[in-house]
């Protein structure tokens, strides 16, 4: 969706098109009870856009298309809430809490701040296994030096101001990646494990022994410490590609990111990468959100 569709689809002092927006992304069979599912609930003739369930409550439930919503209880309208969902996701190297106050004319940077982290929580995409050839690899984010040195293969890996990130990339497919306390074999095995479909018909690594036990796995490496890259479809290449589009958002964009936020950006980079040929991918957050 570009910036003139947007613009056309939600007209400005237009309140009714982003609701009707909303609750056909949020109900596409109609209209549900937020609250205990029931499809038999009545339109509200005295209030638009809100509902009454007589099945979860004795005097009836009345919800409105908010209800449940990240948009429920803030001061904001819908249509900015929109704007900002789109500026999300029609950027590829992610916009700043900055950039949006600064587009958006808030008065506040924390109200730019406090939408788009619960706007990157609606990113978050349930688990699905990943087959086929699939690549595994794990980086660091963050640290004293992180504007001089990206490259892990320059460091000793990790070191103590350092957050890891562990990721799989199915090629041709989806990347799924997630921030750990600390790289242990424990912990890349439980990652790999939950992640990836035994059934792979190959498990890219580099030679970093954390990958051993997962014997159950057609894997092979490449060992990066003797200059070998690719050996025929055995490389790394396209979760490096993910980690260098992620951290030049981190660094470029958010420049200071805190362990505490980290899985969120991560959450926010995975799903923009995996909606990469969605045309619809503006629905798609909505309808998580
Ligand atoms: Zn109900």
């Amino acid at each position: 969706m570009t910036e003139a569709q947007f613009e056309a689809i939600f007209p400005i002092g237009n309140d009714d098109a982003p609701k009707a927006y909303l609750a056909r992304r949020r109900w596409p069979d109609g209209v549900h009870c937020p609250r205990c599912g029931n499809p038999k609930v009545y339109d509200l003739r005295s209030r638009k856009w809100h509902w009454q369930c007589e099945q979860c409550a004795p005097d009836g439930y009345r919800f409105s298309v908010l209800a449940g919503t990240i948009f429920e209880n803030t001061n904001k309208p819908l249509r900015q809430w929109f704007k900002v969902v789109h500026l999300m996701t029609t950027s590829k190297k992610g916009v700043s809490a900055l950039q949006i106050q600064r587009q958006m004319g808030f008065g506040s940077y924390e109200t730019a701040w406090s939408m788009c982290h619960k706007i990157r929580a609606a990113m978050i995409e349930p688990a699905k296994k990943l087959g086929g050839i699939v690549e595994v690899d794990e980086t660091f984010i963050g640290g004293k030096d992180q504007n001089r040195h990206w490259d892990k293969q320059t460091h000793v890996r990790g070191g103590a101001d350092k957050t890891p990130v562990i990721g799989a990339v199915q090629r041709k497919g989806n990347v799924v990646a997630r921030v750990l306390d600390h790289v242990t074999k424990a912990a890349a095995e439980t990652f790999v494990r939950e992640m990836v479909s035994e059934k792979v018909s190959l498990l890219a690594t580099d030679a970093y022994q954390i990958y051993d036990g997962l014997t159950e796995y057609p894997r092979q490496s490449v060992k990066h410490h003797l200059g070998q890259y690719v050996v025929g479809a055995v490389h790394t290449n396209t979760i490096e590609g993910f980690w260098s589009i992620f951290k030049r958002g981190v660094v470029g964009t958010f420049h200071k990111v805190s362990d505490k936020y980290l899985a969120l950006y991560v959450a926010e980079f995975q799903f923009r990468y995996n909606n990469r040929f969605n045309h619809d991918i503006f629905g798609a957050v909505v309808s998580g959100c």
